[in-house]
C-alpha cells in the first residue's frame, strides 16, 4: 500500500519522528514498511513536519498522492527536499548543551566538551531511529553543508531560550 496522508481518528498515535502523540484531526503521514515479523506492511505516523525533517522522500512521495488540502504544503515540500539535497539533515534531532565531555564530534573528531552545544544525531536503520553520536553546534556547515537549521533544532528542543537562541546563531555562524 502507498503511504498515505489522513486526519488522526485520535489521540493516541504518536509521532515516531519526535515522540509526541499527534493531535486528534491533525493531519498526520502515515508511512508503510514491509512487516519484517510477518506477512503485509506495518505503519508508522508522523507530524507532516517531523516527516518533512526526518523522512523526506516518504513525505513528496505522499504530498504528491495526497488528495488532501495542505496549508503549509510548500514548506513541507521545501524542507523535505533540502534533507535530499543535504543528506545529512535528517538526522538532526535537536540541540543541548554537553552534559559531560564524554563524547567526540562525528564531523571533527574532537571531543565535545562539557557544556558546549552540540546536536545529537539519530540514524534510520532497520525500521527505527537509532541514537548515533553527535556533531558541535560549530561543526554544522562542515557535517550538514548548510547552517540554515535553526528550525529544526528548534523543533526537537523546544525548551530553548531566546538566549539560548542567540548563542546558537553565533555558534553556527563561526562555521560560515
Ligand atoms: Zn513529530
Ligand atoms: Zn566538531
Amino acid at each position: 500500500m502507498a503511504h498515505v496522508i489522513e486526519p488522526a481518528a485520535s489521540g493516541r498515535s504518536k509521532c515516531r519522528g519526535c515522540g509526541e502523540p499527534i493531535a486528534k484531526g491533525e493531519l498526520r503521514l502515515g508511512e508503510r514498511l514491509p512487516n519484517p515479523f510477518a506477512d503485509g506492511e506495518m505503519t508508522f505516523w508522523y507530524h507532516l513536519i517531523c516527516a518533512a525533517y526526518k523522512r523526506p522522500e516518504t513525505l513528496l512521495e505522499a504530498v504528491a498522492q495526497t488528495g488532501a488540502s495542505l496549508d503549509n504544503r510548500e514548506t513541507l515540500e521545501r524542507e523535505a527536499q533540502r534533507g535530499i539535497d543535504h543528506r545529512r539533515l535528517p538526522r538532526i534531532n535537536g540541540v543541548h548543551r554537553a552534559p559531560s565531555a564524554r563524547a567526540r564530534c562525528r564531523s571533527c573528531r574532537e571531543p565535545i566538551t562539557k557544556d558546549t552545544w552540540r546536536i545529537p544525531l539519530v540514524f534510520f536503520e532497520e525500521d527505527q531511529f537509532n541514537a548515533s553520536g553527535f556533531v558541535h553546534a560549530s561543526c554544522c556547515l562542515e557535517y550538514f553543508e548548510t547552517t540554515d537549521v535553526i528550525d529544526r533544532l528548534k523543533h526537537y528542543s523546544s525548551d530553548l531560550s531566546a538566549d539560548d537562541l542567540a548563542q546558537l546563531r553565533q555558534e553556527l555562524a563561526i562555521a560560515r
